[in-house]
């Protein structure tokens, strides 16, 4: 006998392991989807679905990749980079503690964090219950009647308000009017936004604005409170006086301060909005954080976002759901109310739950708190001889500090503390739930210093007899968050089981793929989601010194040239914070650069039909006309049709908007004629990077025509979806457009082109930026094509399975695979069987949950369609498993078909099953029981129970509320 040779050391020491966690099917499995689909290896796929035409001419030129314990080392090396001083910057960004209960049973919980966004109303009953808190926790502080959940940062949230009110108001002015003291990043972000729509945006000081006003009408006015350096000014006269003038009055005011002040809905505001960030989430360095945005009753069918409304199930008992939809991009389009998808869900989530657990006594005690080691540290720092400009505060003190400004921040950062300059002559200090008696002390030893030999003040001294800077006639009296969920869960245990009773009544990719076309609910890998609660990361201020945010500069510096790789692009900035601002910011930089050519009057953008809802929706906000362009039969775009437009519209062309491979899930074989046939006219080629999935290392947009694109990286590179955000969308673009990127003057960051802001911070969200990183850097270049050919491999495979039982819309038609040939997600088209059955869709997505999946992308991008994208991490069981619910599914419809089954009472109609309708009263059904709840075997093993019947769309809509339901109401049922 000999010995089995000795494995190599090298092959112990696989690089590519994550590789081939990241990915489902191992090489058996493949062996066996390619012996169903046709082709004889997953590269004769690829080369039959992939068009030539297009594919990259070299591989993608990135890093080797590390395993994951080597990728977390050198990431945790480069976080390293990032210094974690104190900040008192303040600045809409301030400390807080997460509590411990929150960070690890939803920040750091697959259960919350890889949900989708609540679409299937039934299995998301969880998360839409806390975004009902959160609606609730903003309506009671702001004292507005309505709140979505939610906008993605403060900045855009105020741009947003000026939006609405321009809807809205009844003036016909163009003119804006701003507070001298609202946060800079806001007005910026407010006047990038302005700039196209022909909205004047006048910054006056708040004691001028009443007279303002008079002299020239305006139809807003935007406030903020306390104002960015502290001071807390009585609105009330300056909201009469807008009032009078027929302007509307929009407050951005700070949830915590609201414990102690009276709200903006008392004070007479029409719009209010603001940041939730301080309720829980850290700063990391600018989000994601969740924005708030809320009115009066008068205003709710124009509200930006996402509304989750309480309706009926069909056993009449309360249920959650996301209402007004009609007024959203997917549905309106260029008429949409705004561009806003996915938007901050995870991090309103976990700002609701810090209202839950602190109540209202709890946040009013850290708010207090805060407001008297403010008053302290101001009683302090005169005795020392300093002035303060105002006598109110909340949390913010603005100090004269002359010439000494620079010294006084100097000597703050070598006590590792970072003050802010407020203006040439004055420093901004600002204190948060973080604060200790301890940070007063270094304050005043820092200012103490610097005012020569007086004694430093004694705390002790100031504890007990020093009142809070809040002005007398502004004490909050109402009261707020009296409803028991705020009432109830203050125990660390009470809390622990209602975040996992919430979490219970959810689907997300902890339990079961979640096949939704053009979303890519791929593998979000642990190590990826682990560096980004590193304090390294987690803990600094957006505005904090360039040199304290290294580790972020070098973050951004290698994550956009591995981006720059994948997409054959040479700018991109990491700045817009989710897919749909990023088409902002693209279609910004075309504008400027047909602009810097004398050729402003170009504002027409094609736009195929078969696009996705948020492009015609930021093209209308960057004030370009929409123009629809066709497709044909196979689902490309109709390039006649194009021809035609463009000559039509020759002289004013100034882009299209494509998506590629196109949300029809079809490689157009002829995209570089098309982008050709653009540049020939004048206009230049925007291609929708939600599909990249299907593209990364085959093939660049950047290199087949296209001119700009965002990435959806909540989509392709990893960021789990949080249930609806948060998100990053990078906009890349070609040379020439690069100076057109956005900038950041607030951050120090401008840029030539003059494209302003289009995010609060420079990075946007920045702290979600690691697990991209994470991502690329453990697959490297083969690991990611690998990736993309699976995708499309997963999606054949599906795609060959069902074509026996379903029409396969828009497949390739491909001799030799079976299903036709797809690229990284099918059609599935039921209107046949609508005709034959009364089955639809929505039946089959519903009767989905009972056999435990969340269903495919209803009736997008086509009515009366499931679109299924499986992603390249899904095994070849779990595709199995749904291929076979599918088929069993198919196997029910055929018994409505052949009248075994009525046409409205049968397990597709009457899905999904809850536990209670099947145990309770007689059993009327032409079915059994065993078939509504077990229709499959393996059911037996896992089964998930929906937790509501089917939700009631109508009436959600027709009976519109949108706060935390009443206990009765429960009760009842
Ligand atoms: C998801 C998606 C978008 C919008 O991205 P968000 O991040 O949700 O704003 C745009 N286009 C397509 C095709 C998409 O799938």
């Amino acid at each position: 006998m000999t010995t089995p040779a000795l494995p190599r050391l090298s092959d112990l020491e696989n690089p590519r392991e994550f590789t081939a966690r990241h990915i489902g099917p191992d090489a058996a499995d493949e062996a066996r989807m390619l012996a169903s689909i046709g082709p004889a290896s997953r590269r004769a796929l690829i080369d039959a679905i992939v068009p030539p035409s297009i594919a990259r001419p070299a591989p993608m030129d990135l890093p080797a990749p590390l395993t994951e314990a080597e990728a977390l080392t050198e990431l945790k090396a480069l976080a390293g980079k990032n210094r974690v001083l104190t900040s008192h910057l303040g600045c809409g960004y301030f400390g807080t503690h997460t509590p411990g209960v929150i960070l690890r049973n939803i920040l750091e919980n697959p259960a919350w964090y890889t949900a989708y966004t609540p679409y299937q109303a039934e299995i998301s009953q969880g998360r839409m219950e806390a975004l009902v808190n959160f609606q609730t926790m903003v309506t009671d502080l702001t004292g507005m009647a309505i709140a979505n959940a939610s906008m993605l940062d403060e900045a855009t949230a105020a741009a947003e308000a000026m939006t609405l009110a321009a809807r809205v108001g009844k003036s016909k002015s163009t003119r804006f009017v701003v507070a001298h003291d609202v946060l800079p990043q806001s007005l910026e972000v407010i006047q990038t936004r302005a700039k196209p729509l022909g909205i004047s945006v006048d910054q006056v000081h708040a004691t001028e604005i009443a007279a303002s006003l008079a002299a020239a009408p305006a139809f807003a006015v935007l406030l903020q409170y306390p104002g960015v350096n502290g001071q807390i000014r009585d609105l009330r006269p300056i909201i009469d006086a807008a009032h009078a003038a027929g302007a509307l009055a929009i407050v951005a005011a700070d949830l915590l301060a609201l414990t102690l002040l009276t709200s903006p809905g008392e004070l007479g505001a029409d719009i209010a909005l603001g940041t939730t960030q301080r309720f829980g989430m850290p700063m990391g360095a600018g989000g994601p954080h969740a924005a708030y945005l809320a009115t009066q009753d008068a205003f709710k069918r124009s509200l930006p976002g996402r509304l989750v409304g309480v309706s009926i199930d069909s056993h009449g008992a309360p249920a959650y759901r996301l209402s007004l939809q009609t007024r959203e991009q997917h549905i309106r389009r260029e008429k949409a109310t705004s561009n806003i998808c996915t938007a901050q869900v995870l991090p309103a989530v976990v700002a609701s739950m810090y209202a839950v657990y602190h109540g209202p006594e709890g946040l009013t005690r850290i708010a207090q708190r805060v407001a008297r080691l403010t008053a302290i540290l101001a009683e302090g720092l005169k005795a020392l001889g300093w002035t303060l400009l105002h006598d109110s505060a909340f949390d913010t003190l603005q100090v004269a500090a002359g010439d000494r400004r620079d010294a006084l921040m100097a000597a703050a950062v070598a006590a590792g503390r970072n003050l802010r300059a407020a203006s040439a002559d004055t420093l901004a200090i600002s204190l948060d739930e973080t604060s200790t008696r301890a940070d007063v002390e270094a304050l005043w030893a820092v200012f103490g210093a610097a005012a020569g030999d007086t004694p430093l003040p004694s705390l002790d001294a100031y504890a007990d007899t020093v009142a809070p800077m809040i002005p007398a006639a502004l004490v909050r009296s109402s009261a707020f968050l009296t409803h028991p969920v705020f009432n109830t869960h203050h125990s660390e245990t009470e809390m622990l089981r209602y975040i996992r009773a919430l979490s219970d009544k959810d689907l997300a990719l902890d339990r079961s793929m979640i096949p939704l076309g053009s979303c890519t609910m791929k593998l979000n890998a642990t190590s990826e989601m682990i560096p980004i609660t590193w304090p390294e990361f987690a803990q600094v201020h957006p505005f904090a010194p360039a040199d304290q945010l290294a580790g972020y500069a070098e973050l951004n510096a290698q994550l956009t040239a591995w981006l720059a790789q994948a997409t054959g692009y040479k700018g991109i900035s990491l700045q817009p914070n989710a897919g749909s601002q990023g088409e902002y910011a693209g279609l910004l930089a075309i504008q400027g650069w047909h602009a810097s050519r004398g050729e402003s009057h170009r504002n027409i953008c094609l736009i195929p039909e078969s696009a996705h809802g948020t492009n015609p929706a930021s093209a209308q906000m960057v004030g370009l006309q929409v123009v629809v362009v066709k497709c044909d039969a196979n689902g490309s775009v109709d390039l006649d049709d194009l021809r035609a437009k463009c000559e039509k519209h020759a002289d004013q062309l100034a882009a299209i908007m494509i998506t590629y491979p196109s949300t029809y899930g079809v490689f157009e074989p002829r995209v570089r004629e098309l982008c050709q046939l653009v540049h020939d006219f004048g206009g230049r080629v925007y291609v929708d990077g939600a599909n990249m999935n299907a593209l990364v290392g085959l093939a660049a947009p950047g290199e087949f025509g296209g001119d700009v694109s965002h990435l959806n990286l909540h989509k392709t590179f990893c960021i789990p979806h949080g249930g609806g955000g948060p998100g990053v969308g990078p906009v890349c673009v070609v040379e020439d457009l690069v100076p057109f990127l956005p900038g950041h003057a607030t951050a120090g960051e401008t840029r030539e082109g003059g494209v302003g802001a289009v995010s609060a911070a420079p990075l946007g969200n920045a702290a979600v930026l690691p697990i991209s990183w994470m991502y690329i850097r453990m697959m490297g270049a083969e690991g990611l094509k690998a990736a993309t050919e699976t995708a499309i491999l997963n999606a054949n495979y599906v795609a060959a399975r069902l074509a026996a039982h379903y029409d396969i819309h828009f497949s390739g038609g491909i001799d030799g695979i079976q299903g036709g040939g797809v690229a990284h997600e099918c059609i599935l088209d039921l209107r046949p069987l609508k005709e034959t059955s009364g089955i639809s869709a929505e039946d089959v997505a519903k009767r989905l949950i009972d056999y435990g999946f969340h269903a495919p992308t209803l009736s997008f991008p086509v009515a009366g369609t499931l679109m299924v994208e499986p992603t390249e991490s899904e095994s070849l069981a779990e595709l199995d498993r749904f291929c076979d619910a599918m088929i069993a599914i198919r196997a029910e419809i055929a018994q409505v078909e052949s009248g075994a089954w009525p046409r409205e009472d049968n397990p597709l109609k009457n899905a999904p099953h809850t536990a209670a309708s099947l145990v309770s009263g007689e059993w009327t059904h032409g079915y059994s029981r065993e078939t509504a709840a077990y229709p499959v075997a393996s059911l037996r093993r896992t089964k998930y129970w929906s937790p509501v019947g089917r939700v009631d769309n109508v009436h959600g809509d027709r009976n519109l509320f949108c706060s935390c339901v009443p206990m009765s109401a429960f009760e009842s049922n």
